[in-house]
Order: structure tokens, then sequence, then C-alpha cells
């Protein structure tokens, strides 16, 4: 019999197990959700650690955090309630001045937020071409930037940036690499182990996968004092997960690698189905191999190559917004990572003055029978365009 003792579990085991969670009292293999607010002190009057207020999290949100925690490799991970508070912890803890390099695009909530800080005088940007290694590497200040932003794949052209090639870039200039790797969740992008310091996930999206809470997570692989800054920002400002959204975090991560196999699998399907279509400018998806993205995906992202993908439509812009309203299938609605599939004109969900493609349809792809979603595309299309 083979000794089975050393044998290390899958992460994909452990995270279908919730980290093999069995309540001690009961034996309850689902955890329960701990709401409440305040914690008594014992009775010498001391605190009984860990938790003694919500705003420093609670046994719901930790187990949480350390279901991401070992998804990431990562030594500590924090919950935040949502992805902009997550990202927004991140720059409040900067000191005032520090140099910040980012993506001219990359998703609008983060890219508005970092633009209010710098016109506040918070801090000082410099912008690369989102994917341009030369370009992020000419605009880094030696010895000065403190924070290479970096999405990947971004938001909404699917851009690839080569995350070892960025944190090699901004480790040679003295500053800490911060990935934004929604689109390809850590079941697929291990940006701690490929060099980033702090990896960031809107757990809104694929982690949890049913469209139900907003949650953000940070994870790090060293911890050090600059993760104690962002732990002070999240606690004073009170944005740590809810337990109910942590517990329903728990409750979708279970299903994390089944649910993205088959949004790649699906995503796949329809972006080779619309390659090349009469009425299709481009389609962006890194899984193509036509793709620039592609060759660096394809061992930065494990193989699949996400759920994310565009589609920029021919004609004028209200033809694209077309599209959507006649798709029976695909929700008109923003967000991504769900199990249901999704369609947005991201021109109208940006805002204007966002550097987008007026016909560029963004689809964040379910778990639905992908030829259902090529059909529902399909009829779309004919009306749009009339059968041809
Ligand atoms: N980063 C990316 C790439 C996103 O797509 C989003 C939301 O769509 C966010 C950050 C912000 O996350 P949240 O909506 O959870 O605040």
């Amino acid at each position: 019999m083979v000794d089975q003792r050393n044998r290390k579990q899958s992460i994909v085991t452990r995270v279908a197990q919730a980290l093999h969670f069995v309540e001690a009292e009961t034996g309850a293999v689902i955890p329960s959700i701990q709401p409440s607010a305040t914690y008594a002190r014992d009775n010498n009057y001391e605190i009984r650690k860990p938790y003694w207020y919500r705003r420093d999290g609670s046994q719901t949100t930790v187990h949480a955090e350390a279901i991401i925690a070992e998804l990431e490799n990562a030594e500590a991970s924090l919950l935040f309630s949502s992805g902009m508070s997550a990202c927004t912890a991140v720059i409040e803890h900067l000191p005032t001045g520090a140099h910040v390099v980012a993506p001219k695009v990359m998703y609008h909530g983060v890219l508005q937020q970092i633009q209010k800080y710098e016109s506040n005088k918070r801090i000082v940007v410099s912008s690369y071409e989102a994917g341009n290694l030369a370009d992020l590497a000419a605009v880094v200040r030696d010895g000065q930037t403190q924070l290479v932003w970096v999405e990947t794949p971004n938001n909404p052209n699917w851009d690839v940036t080569d995350i070892a090639a960025a944190a090699e870039i901004a480790h040679a200039a003295g500053a800490k690499l911060l990935t934004d790797c929604t689109g390809t969740p850590p079941c697929m992008t291990k940006a701690l182990d490929l060099g980033a310091d702090i990896s960031f996930h809107s757990a809104t999206k694929y982690l949890n996968g049913h469209s139900d809470i907003t949650a953000g997570v940070l994870s790090v692989k060293k911890v050090g004092q600059f993760w104690e800054n962002i732990f002070w920002v999240r606690k004073l400002q009170g944005t740590v997960l809810h337990s109910q959204d942590a517990w329903l975090l728990i409750r979708g991560m279970r299903t994390l690698f089944l649910r993205v196999e088959k949004s790649c699998s699906n995503a796949m399907a329809i972006a080779k189905h619309f390659e090349g279509h009469q009425n299709i400018e481009t389609v962006l998806y890194p899984g193509l191999p036509s793709d620039p993205g592609h060759e660096i995906a394809k061992h930065q992202t494990g193989g699949q190559f996400g759920g994310m993908m565009s589609l920029i439509v021919r004609g004028t812009e209200q033809n694209a917004i077309d599209v959507i309203r006649f798709c029976e299938l695909f929700y008109p609605a923003t967000s991504l990572g769900g199990v249901e599939s999704l369609i947005e004109h991201r021109k109208t969900v940006s805002g204007e003055g966002f550097p987008v493609h007026p016909g560029l349809l963004r689809l964040s792809i379910g778990i639905e029978d992908a030829d259902d979603l090529i059909y529902d595309i399909e009829q779309s299309l004919s009306r749009v365009f009339g059968v041809t």
C-alpha cells in the first residue's frame, strides 16, 4: 500500500470542502454565520482574542480569508465589503505625494479613484499602455515609484500583461507590484507566485460566482508594515466584509474550479464562433491564437483563458446597442464572473471620456449551454443586420 501520509491535497479538494471544515461542537460540515457586532470581555475584563469588535473582522470573514490565502499561496488575505473599498485601502495607505504607475485603460471605477486621489494631490500618477512593458518601464521612476498597478487581463480590451516581467520592472525601481486579475481568478492566475507583492480580486465576481454579494480581497506573499497599514485603513473605515456576505462567498468558492472551467470552455467556443463573423469586426479574447496576449496568457493563466471577452460590432454605435436589446438570453447588465451570462455596451457603462471603442460589447460568459449562448447572439445579429 502506498504511504499517503505526506501527500499534499489538491487545492481543488481544499476549496470544495472549505478547508475540510467541521464545526467542533456539532460536527456540522457547513460553517455558521457569526453576526455579532461586539464581543464580551472575560471575567478579568480582558479581550477574548482574536475578536473584540466587528470592524476587525469575524470568524466567518476570517474563514473566507483563509480559503483565499490557500488559493493564492499567500501568507495573509484581507476581505473588504467591495472590490472598490479594497483598492481604495491600498491607495489610501500610501503616503502623500507617493508616485503610482497605472494603466491608461483599466476598470473604470479604479481608474476614476486613482484620478481623484491625483487631482486632490494625494498621489502623483504616471500612466502606461496596458500590456506594454516598454511603456511601463519608461514611466517607472527609479527609487521614487512606490506602487505599480497592473490589471491583467484588462477591462474591457483584455490586453494581457506579463506579471513576472512587470514584477521585475517594479522591483528594480524599488516599487511594489499590485495585480488586479479579477478576470482570471486565483484558480487560474497565481499572481503572488509570479512576483506580485499584492494580489487583488473583486470577489464580487468569480470567487463568489452568484452575483449576490459585493466583496474585494487583497493577498500578500509576505506581511509587513505596509500590510498593517492597509489593515488599519479597513479597521478605521469599517470596510470589512459582512459575515453574511463572507458566508455566501465561502459557499460560492466551493464550486469555483467547476464554474471557471465551464465559463472558460464556453468563452472559447463563443470566441472561435464569432472570429471572422461578417457582423463582428474583432473578437477580443486572449484564448484565440491570433490574440497578441495569447502566448503570455497560455502560461500565466494555467492553460485556460477566462470567461471574459469583448466583441466589436461592425456598423454604428446604435447597431451595437441594438445587439444587446435583441438578446433574449444574455442579461443586459454590468458586472462579471457569475453563473449567468451578461452583455453590456461598455461606452454607455463607463461614461463619456473613457477610452473605449463605441462598438464594443463586453461579455461575461456564464455556465449555460454554449450553443444556446451562440444562438442568442446570432439571432440578435440577424435582427440588427438582417439575415444575409
Ligand atoms: N477591478 C475590476 C477589474 C473590476 O472588474 C471591478 C468591478 O467590476 C472592480 C475592480 C471593482 O470591484 P467591485 O465592483 O467589487 O467594487
